[in-house]
């Protein structure tokens, strides 16, 4: 393998191209028009501008993206994340083309792209999953039939979901005809897909996922779990390894399940098998991710191995060359996602321009970013600017580093997730363990956050007069003495 195409931009592409590079693969970058002057592209060997700034006139446009690699005698595809990354067809292209995708074929990509298919196959390996119907529903009667037999609160979940979108919870008998017809018209809208099911609703439930990687030959092992309880609109915003609550055995128990799950699809690569935890500490199957998660990175540093690495030798064939008894893990990694969004506002998007962009730096500290001062923060994707990782001996040496970290990120133009996260790394539930994918609804408003960031910037302006104070005192001494 000597040159990759990453179909994708920002953060995650410079992620891949660094390894490719480590590893003397020269790399492909493509880009749409907003993204010209992008930093990924300077990371790569060689560009190519693929189209209009919207997604589905550039990033999402597969046979242009496989036409380019054709042309640039490409031998493998890296589809990153999000945009072509869990589209079978688009794997599907890829080989039929004679390059190398980079993640899984298209059959695990269909069967784990629909929560109903991916239920079907793994109901015969004995894997616990959430209760639920196993079918799409259309009829209102039919689904309060079901929902009354299961219990309130139910999920109304969309078949195609990603993102947190097209989830409806549903508290009594009266609204079910009105959040499905939500659900439904979500999924449609967003996935093109309107099948909705439904599931019990696991009151306080804990989100833990497992890295697995699976070669060509059969073999699969797990890199542990990742934690990702603290979420707003059901979507991850800091996750952790490992996860505070699992002891040895249920973290073998839920390597074990993962494995099974990826075997029923006949996996390769890179995945992640999500679950839901509950207070009882019994597990369930939530879905499988066919491809390279935003959060690889705190797995990254607790198994000091390179994921991506690991992925492009999986494609080439080679054999895993690491055993399961040989994983070990070491020291705590906390990642916070840093979106351009309002905390004080719910969260809503605040893209604009990057007046000033300082990420931190030090032991311990890991920024992958695609953003540079000076930049607009386009409308069109994902409004991720960066991933802050934080890596410690221990959890509260992260949860320090992390807090270090926030305080010397130095972003204006935009509002971000960065005093949410330290909001979060100085509560007290954080800090002991006790959280679950509630800690929003629980923990925060956006008036305590006012507040915390009030007292913040009273203390840090009492520390600066008291180091004003004092200089100004040895000034003194020193002039008295000279
Ligand atoms: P998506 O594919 O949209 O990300 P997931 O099925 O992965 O959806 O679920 C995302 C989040 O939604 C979970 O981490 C959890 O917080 C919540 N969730 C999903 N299913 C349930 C359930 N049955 N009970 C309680 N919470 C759930």
């Amino acid at each position: 393998m000597k040159k990759i195409l990453i179909a994708n931009r920002g953060e995650i592409a410079i992620r891949i191209m660094k390894t490719a590079h480590k590893m003397g693969i020269k790399t492909v970058a493509v880009y749409s028009e907003v993204d010209r002057n992008s930093p990924h592209i300077r990371y790569a060997n060689e560009a190519v501008y693929i189209g209009e700034s919207p997604s589905n006139q550039s990033y999402l446009l597969g046979d242009k993206i496989i036409e380019t690699a054709l042309e640039l005698g490409v031998d493998a595809i890296h589809p990153g994340y999000g945009f072509l990354s869990e589209n079978a067809s688009f794997s599907e292209k890829v080989t039929k083309n004679g390059i190398i995708f980079i993640g899984p074929n298209a059959h695990a990509i269909r069967v784990m792209g629909s929560k109903l298919a991916a239920k079907k196959a793994v109901k015969n390996y004995d894997i616990p999953m959430v209760p639920g119907i196993d079918k799409a529903v259309t009829d209102v009667k039919e689904a309060t039939q079901i929902a009354i037999k299961m219990g309130f609160p139910i999920l109304i979940k969309a078949s195609a979901g990603g993102g947190g979108k097209g989830m409806r919870v549903v508290e009594d008998e009266g609204n079910v005809a009105d959040q499905m017809e939500r659900a439904i018209s979500e999924a449609e809208s967003s996935f093109g897909d309107g099948s909705v099911f439904i599931e019990k609703y696991i009151s306080s439930p804990r989100h833990i996922e497992i890295q697995i990687m699976a070669d060509t030959h059969g073999n699969i092992i797990h890199l542990f779990e990742r934690e990702c309880s603290i979420q707003r609109r059901h979507q991850k915003v800091l996750e952790e390894a490992p996860s505070i609550i699992l002891t040895p055995a249920l973290r073998e128990k839920m390597g074990q399940a993962a494995i099974l799950v990826a075997k029923s699809c006949d996996y390769v690569g890179a995945g992640t098998v999500e679950f839901l935890l509950d207070d009882q500490n019994n597990f369930y199957f939530l879905e499988m991710n066919t491809r390279l998660q935003v959060e690889h990175p705190v797995t990254e540093f607790i198994t000091g191995l390179d994921l991506v690495s690991l992925q492009i030798k999986i494609a080439k064939g080679e054999i895993l060359n690491i055993k399961q008894e040989d994983i070990k893990m070491k020291g705590h990694a906390i990642e916070l996602r840093v979106y351009a969004e309002d905390p004080l506002n719910d969260f809503l998007p605040s893209v604009g321009f990057l007046e000033t962009y300082k990420p931190p730096s030090g032991n311990g500290i890991r920024v992958d970013d695609g953003f540079e001062e000076g930049m607009d923060i386009p409308i069109y994707y994902d409004p991720m600017l960066s991933k802050l990782i934080s890596y410690g001996s221990t959890r509260s040496e992260a949860i320090q580093r992390m807090l270090f970290a926030i305080d010397n990120y130095h972003i204006k133009g935009v509002k971000t997730t960065l005093p949410f996260g330290k909001f979060v790394c100085q509560h007290e539930a954080f800090i002991t363990g006790n959280f679950n994918t509630h800690f929003v609804k629980n923990y925060y408003s956006s008036k305590l956050l006012e507040g915390k960031m009030k007292e913040n910037a009273k203390l840090a302006a009492l520390i600066a007069l008291k180091l004003y104070i004092e200089d100004k005192a040895q000034l003194r001494v020193a002039t008295i003495t000279s």
